[in-house]
């Protein structure tokens, strides 16, 4: 199964104006993945049109990527049949207050499923939730999500930048990183990493960063992450 889950909408400040859901599963579809997620900054608001709009086209599932307070990004998965605005409420609970100012950061634009903005977010998205890591981990758990460490070597936003190590009480479900060889060089520095699940997505801010089908993923082991913890 060919997947990318890890893509911003334009909801998303830093995030192109065109990257609506549908542009995004036409995209998709067209470069022949099987499943995705659109993973804005702390907000699902995006979310509403895409059952819709991905119908018959391509799977998903539904995704966030939360920044905690030590400034380290995880991405949290859903399944498509969980009621989203309790998920929503937590998220708009704890965001650390701020306008956007979409000069400087980019426009969080929503749209529906025929490409109009219908709402924008007036709240700045690129902030931390007032939560520890490992508080916004349990959290996802008690909220039925799975909790995937995003671009663990990434110079930005990552766990190994921020917090230097990776804590294995932490308990997360899989771990993200931006290129191959990092896996290796992260197993080789915590060999407990070998039994979570690894990921390989786009992180795309625009149309041409999806993904390729290049990354596949065995979809029982997949859905076992949710199995496993949730029965
Ligand atoms: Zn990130
Ligand atoms: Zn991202």
């Amino acid at each position: 199964m060919y997947y990318d889950l890890h893509i911003h909408s334009a909801l998303s400040p830093c995030s192109d104006d065109d990257m609506t859901v549908n542009n995004i599963v036409n995209m998709a579809y067209i470069k022949e993945l099987d499943m995705i997620a659109i993973t804005d900054h702390n907000s699902l608001k995006q979310l509403a049109y895409l059952p819709l709009i991905a119908k018959g086209k391509i799977r998903f599932v539904y995704g966030v990527e939360i920044q905690s307070r030590e400034e380290v990004h995880v991405l949290a998965y859903f399944l498509p049949n969980t009621i989203l605005e309790p998920i929503q409420k937590f998220l708009d609970d704890y965001l650390i207050e701020e306008p956007n100012d979409e000069y400087y950061f980019g426009h969080q634009y929503i749209f529906n499923e025929k490409d109009e903005v219908i709402d924008q977010e007036r709240r700045l998205l690129i902030k931390s939730l007032d939560l520890s890591l490992k508080d916004i981990i349990s959290s996802i758990h008690q909220m039925k999500g799975i909790a995937v460490i995003a671009h663990a070597l990434d110079q930005r936003f990552s766990i190994m930048n921020n917090m230097m190590t990776i804590d294995e009480n932490l308990d997360f479900d899989g771990i993200e990183v931006s290129y191959l060889f990092q896996k290796d060089e992260l197993i080789a520095q915590f060999p407990f990493l070998k039994d979570k699940m690894w990921f390989f997505n786009s992180d795309a801010h625009r149309l041409e960063m999806i993904s390729e089908p290049i990354h596949s993923m065995n979809e029982e082991e997949f859905f076992d992450l949710w199995r496993k913890r949730y029965g």
